[in-house]
């Protein structure tokens, strides 16, 4: 089978990686993909949001399979581009997508159908806005509508700080027109969790559940990232807070996403918050997330194509998942002074050290092939992920591996799964 994977970045890496691992995979190409995708797969130079090409090139090459990896084309209509091509693909439509692409659609989703998640209410218009914060009880959170690489959600403590959130995101247009609409919601407070789901349109199946870190910095300091790092299992996530998911959201979602006429196929990612009054929806994300794939995947015992097409034939029920007993932590090696200014363009010396070493991988997300050698080229580099048969013990394997990896500027967090200790 010829498979085609859109996207350039970890999550794509950890994708290619297990696609790789399955025996009916003849032909593997991605678009763009990266460095490390290209010892995997035949990387080719179009862009994500480049439907018409990417179409093109998937017939060319005669493709069984595209799956699309990252969120911006997803919500775009690029899945709706193959579909309609008659490409087979595994990704939502656009019109499913929408679950992440506006956190308006996603609270309004949520609150028709009783799925648990904070109050908010909505609004396009700054003045009300300002106005609803007057008698609002603080902190609470600002949400750009729109997609805004993570970096649209604002935790405000004090009126000022709401009322100069609702000034960056209306008015200022910090994030373009991702925050022509607000969402302006309940703070909640509890560990997060994410739990990611394979979905048919009608059935889905949830994977390990995994645990972001998205601050920069060490005790959850410093800016929101795209992720420093992740570990699975939570063990946070325990069988009451499965039962109570599998009760009250997974399925519903499904339900209320087909009620709506607009069946999910793909992943849907449940950014969950455990709060002291149960489990609540923080966000949804259409697809997987990045770490969290560089360790669920590791994880998966499945064939990934079996499943993949089990979601497209709308026969996920058929399929029984099954994950390692092993956990898995991964450390995101990045670039100093990300995710503001950096630096790249450095070596990177100790990639081959992973080769045959069971158990280690060292997924690609910003590295570029020169005549150099490897070289960074991201702010986020590299995700070094390692199992080990205790989430410690992942931790401890995760953290050596790191230090076989040498570039100049390099940072990483020191308390990835710091929490487990807490256990
Ligand atoms: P990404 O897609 O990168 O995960 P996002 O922009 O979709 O991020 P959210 O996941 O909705 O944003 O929020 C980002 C973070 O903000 C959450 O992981 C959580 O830590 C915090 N957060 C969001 N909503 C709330 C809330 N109601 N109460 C407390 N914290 C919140």
């Amino acid at each position: 089978m010829k498979v085609l994977i859109v996207g350039g970045g970890g999550r794509e890496h950890a994708i290619a990686w297990k696609c790789s691992q399955s025996k009916r995979v003849t032909e593997l190409y991605a678009a763009p993909g990266n460095a490390g995708i290209a010892q995997l797969a035949t990387c080719v130079d179009i862009s994500v949001m480049d439907a018409e090409k990417l179409v093109s090139f998937a017939k060319e090459k005669e493709i069984d399979l595209a799956i699309v990896g990252p969120d911006d084309p997803l919500v775009a209509g690029v899945a709706d581009a193959f579909m309609d091509a008659g490409i087979r693909v595994f990704g939502p439509r656009a019109n499913a997508a929408i679950i992440e692409g506006s956190k308006a659609f996603s609270k309004d989703l949520m609150k028709k159908y009783g799925i648990p998640s904070a109050a908010y209410e909505t609004f396009d218009n700054a003045d009300a806005a300002l106005a609803y914060l007057e008698t609002a009880k603080m902190p609470i959170v600002l949400k750009a509508d729109g997609l805004a690489l993570g970096k649209g959600v604002l935790i405000c403590n004090t009126l000022e700080e709401a009322k100069e959130g609702v000034k960056t995101l209306m008015l200022d247009k910090q994030f373009g027109s991702a925050g022509d609409k607000i969402v302006i919601e309940e703070f909640m407070t509890g560990r997060e969790v994410s739990v990611l789901c394979f979905c048919d349109g009608t059935h889905i199946k949830p994977m390990a559940s995994a645990q972001d870190h998205k601050r920069a910095k060490d005790g959850d300091q410093g800016l929101n990232t795209g992720g420093m790092g992740t570990f699975s299992p939570s063990p946070f996530y325990t069988d009451d807070v499965d039962k109570f998911c599998k009760e009250h959201v997974y399925q519903k979602t499904m339900d209320a996403m087909k009620a709506e006429g607009r069946d999910f196929t793909g992943i849907l990612f449940c950014g969950l918050m455990l709060t002291p009054d149960g489990p609540r929806v923080l966000e949804y994300n259409a697809r997987f997330g990045d770490p969290e794939a560089q360790v669920v995947l590791p994880r998966m015992k499945n064939d990934i194509i079996d499943v993949m097409e089990a979601c497209i034939d709308g026969k996920l029920d058929e399929v029984e998942l099954e994950f390692d007993e092993q956990a898995a932590v991964c450390v995101v090696l990045a670039s100093d002074g990300y995710p503001e200014h950096y630096d790249k363009g450095f070596v990177i010396d100790g990639l081959d050290t992973f080769k045959d070493k069971e158990g280690y991988y060292v997924f690609h997300a910003g590295t570029k092939q020169t005549d150099k050698g490897i070289v960074t080229n991201g702010g986020r580099v590299l995700g070094v992920t390692a199992k080990g048969k205790t989430l410690v013990e992942a931790r401890a394997n995760a953290y050596k591996a790191t230090e076989w990896i040498q570039f100049e500027n390099k940072y990483m967090r020191h308390d990835i799964g710091k929490a487990i200790d807490e256990q």
